[in-house]
């Protein structure tokens, strides 16, 4: 099959769809694989890379998607990028069409076999394809409100760690899912005291055994948030509510509670936010400051480390980018499990019920 690896192009995009290896992989198995030039240059995959893994480089944006049988991206294409899109080919990439209604005609109009990431689910009603961007964000949370502390970000200066003779600095995690665990494994390895609130009782019971008791945790109520919230000077905010906003469990009052200079991290941010005074911010102005509080609240966190980011993808998606290329789109959705939630468009049609009930669309 031929596969295409546009540039991403959306302002501050620096991942790429395949790495190098998975270039090689693919073409190991007979594949021919184009990509865009300079591709991956911002993340130090060179066009020599590509090369040395078997691509072939092209120069113009529009022949590696109007020549692709298979066009594997990270981020959604945007209007113009559909119009480069045709019957019979197949776009895999990110595309979280429920809150685009702009892409999802275009996608339709396009006539092309669109499969999302996020839809994707694995035999555990997991999302496979998502958690890698999860793990990030998690372990990025910490490092971000560790440097939020500094009293330069007008945090209250406290280092996590601690030093010998005094206390480490207290960690709050509401939300103990795959963002809530890896943010809690990071706060715990840096030496800081962790806390985990969540409502999934056996959630609780398998970070309590992860942690081996070292991170604490507590039922998600309204009463343990606010008892917690008075102690804590970093709290990270990690629910999910499956195809909902996410729930606002720190209110404006609330914040008063908290010591001057305590750092809040909404990772929750791209579903509305879990703090009543969370609004969207961009790594180039990430921070805000509300009643004394220093709020976090950056909605695409892992394109600050798009090298790592981008290896943790191409990892997860490589197997599903094999069975697409080796078997055909039909056989590979009908025979990977999980994998058919994945298709969102085909041949002018939806069919992903949360799309199709956004918009008010047939399926
Ligand atoms: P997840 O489903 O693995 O975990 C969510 C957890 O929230 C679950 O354990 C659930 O029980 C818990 N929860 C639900 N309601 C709760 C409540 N009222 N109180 C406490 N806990 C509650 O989801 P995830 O993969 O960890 O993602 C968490 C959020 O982070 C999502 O909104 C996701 O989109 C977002 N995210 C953001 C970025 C970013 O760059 N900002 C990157 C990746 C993920």
């Amino acid at each position: 099959m031929r596969i295409g690896v546009p540039k991403e192009i959306k302002v501050h995009e620096y991942r790429v769809g395949l790495t190098p290896m998975g270039v090689r992989e693919l073409v190991a198995q007979g594949h021919e694989v184009r990509v865009e030039r300079d591709a991956g240059s911002a993340i130090g995959y060179s066009d020599q890379h590509y090369i040395d893994a078997g691509a072939a480089i092209v120069e113009d944006a529009e022949a590696v998607f109007r020549e692709a049988q298979m066009v594997v991206k990270v981020k959604e294409p945007q209007l113009h990028e559909c119009a480069w899109l045709s019957e019979g080919q197949v776009l895999f990439t990110y595309l979280h069409l429920a809150a685009d209604r702009p892409q999802t005609d275009a996608l339709l109009a396009s006539g092309c076999t669109a499969i999302a990431y996020e839809t994707v689910e694995d035999l555990h009603g997991g999302l496979p394809l998502l958690a890698p961007m999860s793990e990030v964000a998690g372990r990025m949370s910490v490092q971000a409100g560790a440097h939020c502390l500094e009293r330069e970000q007008g945090g209250r200066g406290v280092l996590l760690s601690g030093v010998p003779g005094v206390s480490p600095g207290k960690v709050l995690v509401i939300g103990g899912g795959v963002v809530g665990g890896q943010a809690a494994r990071i706060a715990h390895g840096m030496g800081a005291e962790v806390w985990v609130v969540d409502k999934s009782l056996p959630r609780l019971r398998e970070l309590d055994e992860q942690f081996n008791g070292q991170v604490k945790t507590l039922y998600s109520s309204g009463e343990n948030i606010r008892q917690k919230l008075a102690e804590s000077d970093l709290v990270i905010g990690a629910v999910l509510v499956p195809g909902a906003k996410a729930p606002k469990l720190v209110t404006r009052e609330m914040l008063a509670l908290m010591p001057p200079g305590a750092v809040l991290v909404d990772v929750a941010i791209d579903q509305g936010g879990c703090f009543e005074t969370s609004h969207p911010t961009t790594h180039a102005e990430p921070t805000f400051m509300v009643d004394g509080i220093v709020h976090y609240c950056v909605a695409n966190m892992p394109g600050a480390v798009a090298r790592t980011a981008t290896q943790s993808l191409t990892n997860a998606t490589l197997p599903y980018v094999e069975a697409l290329a080796n078997k055909g789109w039909q056989a590979a959705l009908a025979s990977v499990p999980g994998f058919a939630p994945g298709l969102n468009v085909h041949a002018g049609r939806l069919y992903c019920e949360g799309v199709a009930a956004a918009f008010d669309l047939p399926l």
